[in-house]
């Protein structure tokens, strides 16, 4: 379907299309690969990775998912109040202001210290047998060095973690997180993965009811872990490569935008802040109604495409904060749709390419798009 005929509204001036039955292939890609024995933990993070939680929980939810994976305690908050029975996990290590909270709520905590295993432990004292024990999980550091409990002093607090399951709280999970399970290379990917797997084999009291966990995305089809029976996949789901050629996700976003105002201009006219770019000759520029406070990165003033007339053309000049201005040939005129990511008939612009000609990674492409622009299910 071009996207002239998407079911946008015409007073829409830009954005984002999120295509559902895309997010669902991509899961069903995952769970394929990884087994149909291993529970997904959907990630689901950042609103969704910046496309709405709503939506994409649209597509994730009727492939019955064992839980879902989010950063924050207002954003555990949230997947409550949409009434998500499953289990709900939260991934950072929360300011301990916010645990008793956390717990109340019905969320899942990760742990990556001792300290917060002790605050876990005085919101389940005393322990009663009317009142259900504390679930939680524990982090282990293989080498990310963000959080988690440092794999060489498992003696120290190993028996720490087991002593709380005792007092009022329960083991619900271990895990650790992958730092380079996407690269080309993927030695130090497996020397995580083993030394995870050596940590929770040698460890005495992780029943068959804990959730063991190690793959991000990259991990769940790239690689297999012996103890693992669950991943974490987030950001294939929403379309994002993981470096791997045997499984490219299918593109989910597409960024698009309106025409608001066609001009011809003279040799010389410059261009936006700056006059960073001066036509070289008669040109047509089309100003189009996105910026980056939309979350259109600014750095692909002068630098990145757009495709429009179902051709490629470049984006001139600095970006504004609402409005970005692009070389047009004749056919463009005013209210046609502009895509800054995504597919235009033969015409494409992939998330990747996107995100390289903007010096970072799809993911901040995507958690980069701002509030401004609604979401819309394909
Ligand atoms: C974000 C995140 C994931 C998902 O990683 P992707 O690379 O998006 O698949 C998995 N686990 C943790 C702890 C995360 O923070």
């Amino acid at each position: 379907m071009s996207p002239a005929h998407r079911p946008t509204h015409p007073r829409d001036r830009a954005w984002v299309e999120v295509d559902l039955a895309a997010i669902r292939r991509n899961l069903d890609r995952v769970r394929e690969v990884a087994g149909a024995q291993v529970k997904l933990v959907t990630m689901v993070k950042a609103d969704g990775y910046g496309l709405g939680v709503r939506r994409v929980l649209e597509a994730i939810r009727p492939a019955g998912p064992f839980g879902y994976g989010v950063a924050t305690l207002d954003e555990g908050l949230e997947l409550l109040r949409l009434g998500l029975p499953e289990p709900i996990m939260v991934y950072t290590p929360l300011p301990h202001g916010s645990l008793a909270r956390c717990v109340g709520a019905g969320l899942i905590p990760a742990v990556s210290d001792l300290d917060t295993l002790a605050a876990l432990g005085r919101l389940a004292a005393p322990p009663s047998a009317s009142r259900d024990a504390i679930p939680f999980q524990i982090e282990v550091d293989t080498g990310m060095g963000r959080a988690g409990f440092h794999l060489g002093e498992a003696a120290t607090w190993w028996p720490e973690v087991m002593r709380a399951t005792r007092a009022g709280l329960r083991l619900f999970g271990i895990f650790t997180h992958l730092h380079s399970a996407d690269h080309p290379e993927l030695g130090s990917a497996r020397a995580q993965v083993s030394s995870f797997d050596r940590l929770v084999r040698d460890a005495a009291g992780i029943g068959p009811d804990v959730l063991v966990h190690c793959a991000n995305s990259a991990g769940s089809l790239r690689l297999v872990s012996r103890t693992a029976n669950a991943v974490r996949p987030g950001i294939y789901l929403y379309g994002g490569d993981i470096g791997d050629p045997a499984n490219p996700p299918r593109p989910v976003a597409a960024v698009r935008a309106r025409v608001v105002l066609v001009r011809e201009v003279p040799p010389g006219a410059t261009l936006g802040y700056g006059a960073t770019y001066a036509a070289r000759a008669t040109e047509r520029w089309a100003a189009v109604g996105i910026g980056y406070g939309d979350g259109l990165p600014r750095v692909l003033g002068n630098r990145g495409w757009a495709i429009a007339g179902g051709s490629r053309v470049p984006i001139l000049g600095r970006i504004s904060m609402d409005t970005t201005v692009v070389r047009v040939s004749g056919d463009v005129s005013v209210g046609d749709i502009v895509t800054f990511v995504g597919r235009d008939g033969e015409a494409e612009l992939s998330l990747e390419e996107v995100a390289e000609s903007a010096r970072t990674i799809g993911y901040e492409i995507l958690t980069g798009l701002s509030s401004r622009l609604p979401r819309v299910r394909i």
